[in-house]
């Protein structure tokens, strides 16, 4: 086949606790995730010019080598120079639908498409554990986005744990189109604040492990018990985010009180999910939303969970 087309899916976070720092300047974190329907398509396309072109629908997105997709082919041109020279060079198309800089992991799972799709296009059979080790030297979220599902995050999110699957919840999501959270800022905003709580010693440890509960939302999950997902949804990132973006405040509180089980930021932000056991619920959910906030800034989708990664459509 000169083609592949593949399937992108967004992920949400619903559990990022930040342990620490890491000697490599990232941070040591804990984190659940978990892939949902909303998602790009990517095409994929042998050309006979030995280049790497990417072309999205969305101007937002950049087209240049600053794009995780583009890196992506360069990685595997460099890793695979003998393929790369037989078979010619890859054209990339986008077709967006994952919000941009949203704390989806759009990127990185767009990163994720064109590993598996040149895996497939040079016919190499890398086994999914060697795609995720590439995966790694692109961006901490790209191995999760190969495997999807739900998964623990461990390291800099890279370490990943399956967890069993959770495509029976519905969730909504909100995101206003003119906000933009950077993940760098994020970070770096928390270490500012909140670096003095890392768990460098016991008597910090101690009083975290109170605080956090990743293991009971590990069980939840293993009981596949929406409620009790939905009780302990935590993020670190939301004691630097919301007081900083009044309006992810302000949606977060709107989900709450439209009849979710719970609500949450996803990752560094400022998309906003509201957990709900049923579609009907979740329809419910969008609607009352929408009244509460009539803002035409405000973008909602119902999406569900899943669990794949990347598909080939
Ligand atoms: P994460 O949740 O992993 O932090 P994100 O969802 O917040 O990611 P992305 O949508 O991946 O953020 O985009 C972050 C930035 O990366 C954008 O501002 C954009 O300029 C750049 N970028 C590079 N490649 C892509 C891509 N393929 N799709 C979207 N944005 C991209």
């Amino acid at each position: 086949m000169r083609s592949y087309s593949l399937i992108a899916p967004a992920k949400i976070n619903l559990y990022l606790e930040i342990l620490g720092d890491r000697p490599d300047g990232y941070h040591e974190l804990v984190m659940i995730l978990q892939s949902i329907d909303l998602a790009d398509k990517i095409d994929l396309r042998a050309i006979s010019t030995d280049t790497i072109r990417v072309h999205c629908d969305n101007a937002q997105v950049p087209a240049d080598k600053s794009n995780l997709a583009y890196r992506a082919a360069e990685l595997m041109a460099k890793q695979f120079p003998e393929s790369f020279a037989q078979y010619g060079g890859v054209e990339i198309t986008i077709h967006k639908k994952i919000p941009i800089a949203a704390g989806l992991a759009g990127g990185s799972s767009n990163a994720a498409a064109v590993l598996v799709g040149i895996d497939l296009l040079w016919k190499l059979g890398l086994t999914q554990s060697e795609l995720q080790e590439l995966a790694a030297q692109i961006g901490s979220d790209v191995p999760f986005c190969i495997a999807g599902g739900t998964a623990i995050a461990t390291g800099r999110g890279e370490q990943l744990s399956p967890l069993p699957s959770l495509d029976n919840l519905y969730i909504v999501l909100g995101k206003h189109r003119s906000l933009a959270v950077s993940t760098v800022w994020a970070y770096s905003t928390y270490r500012a604040t909140f670096g003095h709580t890392y768990t460098r010693n016991i008597q910090n440890l101690e009083s975290r492990a109170q605080a956090v509960h990743s293991g009971s939302m590990v069980k939840a999950i293993i009981h596949e018990d929406g409620a009790e997902i939905a009780q302990k949804l935590h993020n670190d990132l939301e004691k630097v985010v919301l007081p900083e973006y009044p309006k992810v405040s302000q949606l977060r509180q709107a989900f709450q009180a439209s009849g979710a089980n719970g609500a949450m930021m996803s990752g560094s932000g400022p998309t906003v999910f509201a957990l709900c056991t049923s579609l009907e619920q979740a329809q419910q959910v969008h609607q009352q939303v929408r009244q509460i906030i009539p803002d035409p800034d405000l973008d909602l989708w119902i999406a569900r969970m899943c669990s794949g990664g990347i598909q080939v459509s």
